[in-house]
C-alpha cells in the first residue's frame, strides 16, 4: 500500500482499480498484430483476448461461436480493418449499432497513404503493417479507443502510445539499415500472396506474389508458369513461404524453377508469443509486432544477400 500512496493524489484511484486482473478493462482484438499492439499500449489496465492465434488467415477467419460472446462481454473491440477481416465484417457493424465501442485500427491511416493495388481495383490494400511507420499512426486509434472505455486511463494510454510508437519507428530504422546490405537489383520478394506492397514501398522491394492480395482465391496453374518464367527471368535467388499461408504454390514454383526457399515469413500473423528466435545475434520474441518485422527482415537479408 505504501507505493500506492506515494503516487499523486488523482492517480490513486486508477492505480487501485489496477490491483485486480477483475478490474482491468476487458477488451477484443482480431489478428495477432492488433493485439500486440493493443496490450503495449494498454499495459496492466487491460485485458486483452486475441481472436485470431499465430499461423491464423485473417482473410478466411470465420468467427466461431464463442468469439461472438467474447465480443459482447468486451469494453472496446479493435481489428485491423481495410477488409482484411472479411468474413467479420457484418459482425462488427452489429456490434457497433449494439452501442459497442468498435474501433479499425487502420481508420488512423490517411488515405493517402493507402495503397489501392490495381488488382484489387476499389479496394485498400489492408496489410498496412508491412511498413512499420505507417502501422505506428494506428496507435492513435488504440489510444483513443482505450481512453473512451477507460476515461481515468488517458494519461496512461498516452504515455504508452508514445512509446510503441517510438518502438515501431526505431525497427523501422534498424531495417533500412540491415537491407542496405542486399544489393539493389536483388531486391525482390516473392511470397505466396500480396501481403508486402507496403513493405515493398517502405524498404524498395518489388513485391511479386503467387497469389493475388486475397487468399480467398488459390493459384491457378497460369500463375505458376507466369512466376516460374518471371524467377527465370531475374534470376533470383530465393523466393518465401509465409506462416499464414498453405505453401503448396511456393513449394511447387520452388520445384519447377530450381529456386531455394530462403525461408517462413510471418505476413498476416506473427509467430507465438514468447517463442524466441535469433538473428544478428539478438533475441527477440516473434510473438511481439518488433520481434516480427526482425525475424523477417532477418530472414530475406540471410536468404537474398
Ligand atoms: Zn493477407
Amino acid at each position: 500500500m505504501k507505493h500506492i500512496v506515494a503516487f499523486a493524489s488523482g492517480l490513486v484511484a486508477a492505480a487501485a482499480l489496477t490491483q485486480g486482473s477483475a478490474a482491468k478493462m476487458n477488451v477484443v482484438t482480431t489478428t495477432t498484430m492488433v493485439t500486440d499492439m493493443v496490450k503495449e499500449v494498454g499495459g496492466d489496465r487491460v485485458s486483452v483476448v486475441g481472436l485470431m492465434g499465430p499461423g491464423v488467415d485473417p482473410h478466411l477467419y470465420k468467427p466461431a461461436s464463442g468469439d461472438v460472446v467474447k465480443l459482447q462481454r468486451a469494453k472496446v473491440i479493435f481489428y485491423s480493418g481495410l477488409m482484411l477481416e472479411g468474413r467479420m465484417s457484418d459482425l462488427f457493424f452489429r456490434m457497433a449499432r449494439t452501442g459497442k465501442k468498435v474501433y479499425a485500427v487502420t481508420e488512423s491511416i490517411p488515405e493517402k497513404d493507402r495503397l489501392e493495388p490495381p488488382e484489387f481495383e476499389g479496394h485498400w490494400d489492408p496489410h498496412v503493417w508491412g511498413d512499420p511507420t505507417l502501422w505506428s499512426k494506428c496507435i492513435a486509434t488504440v489510444v483513443e479507443g482505450l481512453s473512451q472505455g477507460d476515461p481515468a486511463g488517458r494519461p496512461y494510454y498516452t504515455k504508452r502510445g508514445l512509446g510503441v510508437v517510438e518502438s515501431y519507428k526505431d525497427v523501422h530504422q534498424w531495417a533500412l539499415k540491415r537491407i542496405a546490405g542486399i544489393p539493389k537489383k536483388q531486391r525482390v520478394l516473392l511470397t505466396s500472396h500480396d501481403a508486402f506492397n507496403y513493405f515493398g514501398k517502405a524498404f524498395g522491394f518489388q513485391v511479386v506474389a503467387v497469389q493475388g492480395l486475397s487468399t480467398v482465391s488459390e493459384a491457378g496453374l497460369a500463375d505458376i508458369t507466369k512466376t516460374v518464367d518471371f524467377i527465370k527471368s531475374k534470376n533470383l535467388k530465393a523466393i518465401f513461404v509465409e506462416s499464414s499461408v498453405n505453401p503448396a504454390a511456393i513449394e511447387r514454383v520452388s520445384k519447377d524453377a530450381g529456386v531455394k526457399i530462403g525461408g517462413e515469413l510471418f505476413s498476416d500473423a506473427c509467430g507465438k508469443p514468447g517463442e524466441m528466435h535469433e538473428g544478428q545475434g539478438e533475441k527477440y520474441d516473434v510473438g511481439t509486432f518488433v520481434g516480427m518485422v526482425k525475424h523477417n527482415i532477418n530472414t530475406i537479408v540471410d536468404a537474398l544477400k
